[in-house]
């Protein structure tokens, strides 16, 4: 059906192209009047569009002229060499047809897809001008340091004829040199260095410090690898803490130990005795079988005796039977109690059973009984018999508990973990007794990343090596949305149709996928499927070696830096000369690649090694068929397979690919296993034996699509905590650069001294209570302690007071002492002073909420996996919304004491702090989707939708009403509690 559409129609691309046909013709048009322009006359057509904009027309208005001007500079251009990177190049290019649609998509903030060599670099610089006309800045963000620094160099001649400034960040940059570079109508950088100066500028201590500009328009490059592989985790800028959570590690790791040793016995056990029962023939013994070997996968997936035995033929499908099975009938439970602790794989989630908590001491069974908190404090809540203050005691003592003995659980969890799905040499390396990340999609070690969640740790605990001090998140952000802060954003790749869903609904970016400049005429070749890996790397090295012979260049494409090794030792053996590339040192490996094309040739790379580096063919190289790629094991994302693929067939050069897969492969052994088991009986396959078949290609691209829609879904579930986050983060961003930026805040330091009185006297002196009755010691107590006010009471006096008068009174008071230190001071120390107060208190307050925040994501998995109490996202809305609220409390009168307590000489920055900010370190951790896996999987619980005000005040904070905390909400921004309705209509409603 949907083909018939589309024959008659075209598909949406192709209509949308034709759309832009007669914005082509334009653009042609204007072209060839601007052949008769002297250069000056070119030169000023950037005046004369920013006049133009100024007197009130728009960049669409002008757009097809701007995109005129830039082609005919190209063509100006032609011949003419400089430097790229070192290197003599020379300017070849005139913007063909397809990359002025290109052009346009890119500026109406869409997703261009053109192939790989079809000139992105170049169609960018049209939407790149003339955006950059409006001088707010375009920023261009590419996958590395190298990349931006080519771009620069290699358009820069360009934009500068035209007048345009161009500054490009790079990593070691100092504050200094990158304000300059933002100051500029464009600048180029990584998302990385554009992401981490909004959170440094976000810490900064003085206006002056800031780098940052406006958020107005960015074009990305390698969209999908920034966008979606790269935005699976936060950027997170962290200082050490000392702590002793990573005793807690040491401590279990014992624990873990013995269960791990005691699972390894019970799996080989089950697989011994599932042996002899296959042996017999018999089919209830199948089925008894069947049940032990799922219960061995399901205890430790990584057994290399179940990996084997479940290669056998018909092995994997018993499992999956049995599994299917179980799960119809909801008793997966009944294999899991067979073991002492089960790990589901494809659900990333992990858990001690009874029979395994039975192995634990008595004393460390009590220790994984988490407390249900609700019901508690309700007792305590309930219980008339407690002053205040013993309850407040116990209410503090049941958080306590509850923190201590959820940290122990997760401490287990992740030595679990550690133990059963982590290998070394293959998820992480150990080197110089460090525990270091391999990258699962480059392959490459990552130095200095941390796993989080304390799952490094673990894996230290079990390697035996020191275990490093968990540090603490000073400004955090994701990716996505660091970008929608852009006020338009487009985006370029190869590769981005098949995640254009996820484009849509996170970025709300359109994807249109451009026609090539000349037909693809590349061969791809059917799927190469073996039993073992051993049998696939003998038939890569056999085909590496024909094409070489031939003199055909090949590229390698691997997963990891392992796989690329142990191609590269094979290729040693056979004598074939090879380059190896690990996307470690980028420029290198560019100047490595671009000879890729030549005869000969025979490179292994990694997923993003070389990637942006144009490889074109050699001489001789057409004849031969043009560059041959060779794929050595399918990747989670079909996206990533077609990237590879794409290295070759450029510009309509002549080119082929073929992949070569083994059962043996991660993505096989996890999801297409039991299938394409099932087809290789079916099709009677032997031992040895190759199979290339249409069903079996098909049948990977189904578990392909499985895994892409559940990482869609795990990067969906990060940004929807984020979410929570980044309405707070902007509040108390917004709050801090006021403070930062306005000569004065002496008005808003003058509110808060006024709020911060109002809201004691609601506490201590309620309206409802007689003054008799109000706590009027508390009260004072807490005047001297914020205001350094000495206040009495003649007790005669007491029962005539009214609000009104009591706060007369006191704020007269307080104001006074306020006057007298600004007059004892001088007005431009106390400015300062005050400066220094709101930002002290909001970044020390902020960063112990972001812990605070963490602790109770972390929380909300095990909570809610023991037990519904709504969904876990609800709970952590409401939650986060009361701690805010609290947060804003406790900022506010610390800010007041502050402003009254700090002597002269304190606004210098303590010893501590800058220590601390110094040792800071920006990181883009890897956490794999683990942390918040708990959380995904929780059973979804009756969503209820509750009221947080209410339970806010229920929590029991007794007649405290509910204030405006909120000074900067305005009526219709987001409500700071994140539901994602406008304030008004949420906790502003009753305003
Ligand atoms: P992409 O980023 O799309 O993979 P690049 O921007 O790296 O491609 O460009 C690849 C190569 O394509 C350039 O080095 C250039 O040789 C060639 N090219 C692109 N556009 C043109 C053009 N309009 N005319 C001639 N050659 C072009
Ligand atoms: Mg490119």
């Amino acid at each position: 059906m949907k083909n018939v559409i589309e024959k008659i129609f075209g598909t949406k691309h192709e209509r949308d192209a034709k759309k832009m046909q007669p914005l082509v013709t334009e653009i042609n048009e204007y072209f060839e009047k601007l052949k008769s322009l002297s250069d000056e006359e070119l030169q000023t057509k950037t005046d004369e569009f920013k006049n133009r904009l100024a007197a009130g027309e728009t960049l669409d208005d002008i757009m097809t002229e701007a995109f005129a001007v830039v082609k005919e500079t190209c063509r100006r251009h032609l011949g003419q060499t400089w430097n790229v990177c070192d290197l003599p190049t020379e300017w070849n290019m005139v913007p063909f047809d397809v990359q002025l649609i290109g052009a346009i998509a890119l500026h109406q903030g869409r997703i261009t897809e053109m192939a790989t060599g079809e000139g992105k670099t170049l169609v960018a610089t049209m939407p790149t001008y003339l955006n950059a006309l409006t001088g707010k800045g375009v920023h261009i963000v590419t996958v590395n340091d190298y990349l931006a620094r080519r771009d620069r160099e290699w358009m820069g001649k360009i934009y500068e004829y035209l007048g345009l400034t161009l500054g490009v960040i790079q990593n070691q940059m100092t504050n200094e040199e990158r304000r300059e570079m933002y100051k500029c109508d464009i600048t180029f950088g990584t998302a990385n260095e554009f992401g981490f100066d909004y959170l440094r500028d976000n810490m900064s201590q003085r206006a002056e410090d800031r780098v940052h500009r406006n958020f107005y328009y960015a074009i990305i490059d390698e969209v999908d690898s920034i966008l979606i592989d790269e935005a699976r985790t936060p950027l997170i800028i962290s200082g050490q803490v000392e702590s002793s959570v990573h005793d807690r590690y040491r401590q279990m790791r014992s624990t873990v130990d013995v269960l791990v040793r005691k699972q390894t016995m019970l799996v080989n056990d089950m697989l011994a005795k599932a042996e002899k029962l296959l042996a017999s023939g018999n089919s209830d013994d199948g089925f008894e079988a069947g049940i032990l070997l799922l219960a061995a996968s399901r205890g430790a997936p990584k057994n290399k005796k179940l990996m084997k035995t479940l290669k056998e033929t018909g092995m994997k499908r018993l499992a999956t039977d049995v599994e299917s099975a179980f799960m119809r009938d909801k008793k997966l439970h009944e294999i899991d109690d067979r073991l002492y602790f089960f790990i589901d794989e494809r659900e990333h989630s992990i858990a001690l059973t009874d029979k395994g908590t039975s192995l634990l001491s008595k004393d460390e069974q009590k220790l994984f009984e988490i407390p249900d908190i609700s019901t508690m404090l309700a007792e305590v809540e309930g219980d008339t018999s407690l002053s205040p203050e013993e309850r407040q005691q116990k209410t503090d003592e049941i958080y306590r508990v509850h923190s201590e003995r959820s940290e122990k659980v997760h401490a287990i969890n992740q030595l679990l973990r550690a133990y059963s799905l982590y290998e070394k040499d293959v998820e992480y390396v150990v080197q110089d007794s460090k525990v270091m990340i391999v990258d699962e999609f480059t392959g490459r070690i990552l130095p200095g990343r941390r796993y989080s969640d304390g799952l490094h740790q673990a894996i230290e605990a079990k390697e035996s090596v020191t275990i490093e001090a968990e540090s603490q998140t000073l400004a955090t952000i994701t990716l996505q949305n660091y970008f929608r802060m852009y006020e338009k954003l487009a985006g370029m790749t190869g590769t981005a149709e098949t995640e254009a869903q996820e484009f849509w609904d996170i970025y709300k970016l359109d994807v249109m996928v451009i026609p090539t400049n000349m037909p693809v005429i590349r061969a791809d070749n059917n799927d190469q499927i073996f039993r073992t890996r051993r049998e696939k790397y003998k038939a890569i090295i056999d085909e590496i070696n024909e094409k070489h012979n031939k003199g055909q260049p090949v590229l390698v494409g691997t997963i990891s830096v392992d796989v690329s090794e142990t191609l590269s030792r094979m290729l040693k053996r056979a004598g074939i000369p090879h380059n190896v590339l690990n996307a470690k040192q980028h420029q290198r490996e560019a100047e490595i690649v671009v000879r890729a094309g030549e005869q000969g040739s025979v490179t292994i790379a990694t997923n993003m090694a070389g990637r942006g580096t144009d490889i074109r063919l050699g001489e001789g190289v057409v004849e031969r068929g043009g560059l041959h790629i060779i794929g050595t094991e399918r990747h989670e994302a079909r996206r990533i397979d077609r990237q590879l693929r794409g290295r070759s067939g450029r510009q309509g050069d002549p080119g082929s690919s073929i992949f070569f897969l083994s059962l043996e492969d991660d993505l096989m052994r996890l999801f297409g296993g039991e299938r394409l088991g099932r087809v290789m009986d079916r099709l009677g396959v032997q031992e040895g034996e190759v199979i290339t078949h249409k069903m079996v290609t098909k049948a990977i691209e189904r578990a392909q699509k499985k895994i892409e829609a559940q990482n869609f879904a795990i990067r969906k579930h990060t940004l929807e905590y984020d979410d929570v986050m980044n309405v707070q983060r902007s509040w108390i961003y917004e709050r801090r650069l006021e403070a930062l930026e306005r000569e004065s805040i002496k008005d808003e330091v003058v509110d808060l001294i006024e709020e911060v009185l109002d809201e004691l006297i609601d506490t201590y002196c309620p309206e409802k209570a007689y003054p008799e009755n109000w706590n009027l010691t508390g009260f004072i107590d807490e005047l001297r302690k914020i205001y350094l006010l000495t206040l009495q009471f003649k007790e005669e006096d007491i029962p005539s007071l009214t609000r009104e008068k009591l706060k007369e009174q006191v704020h007269g008071a307080i104001m006074h002492i306020y006057s007298q230190k600004e007059m004892a001071y001088g007005e431009e120390i106390m400015r300062q002073l005050e400066r220094y107060a709101v930002l002290s208190t909001i970044d020390r307050h902020w960063r112990d909420h972001l812990a605070e925040m963490d602790e109770l994501r972390t929380g909300i998995g095990l909570r809610a996996y023991h037990g519904g109490m709504g969904k876990p996202i609800d709970i952590y809305k409401r939650e986060a919304f009361r701690m805010l609220e609290e947060l804003s409390t406790t900022i506010d009168r610390e800010i007041v004491n502050l402003v009254y307590k700090l002597q002269i000489s304190m606004p210098e920055k303590s010893r501590a702090e800058r220590r601390r900010e110094q040792e800071a370190v920006a990181s883009h951790a890897d956490t794999t989707g683990m942390g918040y896996a708990s959380a995904v999987q929780a059973p979804a619980g009756a969503p209820q939708e509750k009221n947080p005000m209410a339970e806010a005040s229920q929590a029991g904070k007794q007649e405290r009403t509910y204030r405006r905390k909120y000074p900067k909400v305005g009526r219709n921004d987001p409500c700071p509690c994140g539901s994602g309705k406008k304030y008004k209509k949420c906790h502003g409603a009753g305003e």
